[in-house]
């Protein structure tokens, strides 16, 4: 990526190395680790946020565009979607109000309750945070084999793509659907537009000249590397897609295309009916 022009967001909260603080010790806390890399369903967290009484906010973390070179890549990243989806929202003579992204270690207390970097990255739509633990960009390279800074930047995207989700009113459709038939099917269609909703932000960093060769190739890698059924078959052996929450291989390379190449969040439209 190119992304030496670009300002770094400021919405960002540094707590790395902060542990979770407050009282409340880790190994009282039962936490259902259902979820598969990249992303849990949020009515996951939602049921961990009833189990955990809600704490203060750890003082010690610091807010702004950390100095190191990943919390800069990172800041930048944010920065990017945060202009793209201002001018996409504004199209539609609406607001958009960025989310804060918070870097942690290991384990994080979130308006979702406590997390564990072995979720994977998430978006917490009760306080509008994303969480990244960094972690998990060292798994994308070496375990899901997915390398590469635009791989990386299409992650934080997804997560960005579950803050537009909130915004439109589609996260909370999907909170009244929880539990029931077609909970899965619409764990689906949620986590599918938000890949698209990466693709849509990875258009207009092409047109900001933001994009190396390649790049487009690397997020491609990276929605097939994490499909349900690739996940599956490498941790259970077998496919069993009645138990997909994000979309197979097929699915996501196929939404995150699309988003890419028209740039328009109505392409996202994974609700419409129909098969997605
Ligand atoms: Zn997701």
């Amino acid at each position: 990526m190119q992304l030496d022009d670009q300002r770094a967001s400021s919405n960002v909260e540094d707590r790395r190395g902060i542990g979770v603080g407050g009282g409340l010790g880790i190994g009282g806390i039962v936490i259902a680790v259902i979820a598969y890399f990249f992303g849990f369903d949020p009515s996951t967290v939602i049921d961990v946020a009833e189990q955990v009484e809600s704490q203060r906010e750890t003082p010690q973390a610091t807010r702004g565009a950390p100095s190191d070179d990943t919390g800069q890549f990172v800041s930048k990243v944010l920065g990017s979607t945060e202009d793209v989806w201002t001018k996409v929202f504004q199209q539609s003579r609406s607001q958009y109000r960025p989310p804060t992204l918070v870097l942690y270690d290991a384990q994080v207390r979130s308006g979702c309750g406590i997390a564990q970097s072995a979720m994977g990255p998430f978006y917490c739509p009760n306080d509008e945070k994303l969480y990244i633990d960094l972690s998990f960009f060292r798994d994308l390279q070496q375990r899901f084999r997915a390398p590469g800074d635009f791989a990386q930047a299409y992650v934080i995207a997804h997560e960005v793509g579950h803050h537009v989700q909130k915004l439109t009113g589609k996260m909370q459709q999907m909170e009244t659907a929880r539990g029931g038939p077609q909970s899965n099917q619409m764990s689906v269609r949620l986590e599918l537009q938000a890949d698209c909703y990466a693709g849509v932000w990875g258009h207009y960093a092409g047109t900001m000249k933001q994009l190396d060769p390649g790049d487009v190739d690397e997020a491609l890698a990276a929605s097939i590397a994490i499909g349900d059924d690739r996940i599956q078959k490498q941790t259970q052996g077998r496919v069993v897609p009645e138990a997909f929450t994000h979309g197979s291989s097929e699915q996501r390379l196929r939404w995150l295309k699309r988003g890419l190449d028209s740039g328009l969040p109505q392409d996202c439209d994974t609700f419409g009916g129909g098969a997605v």
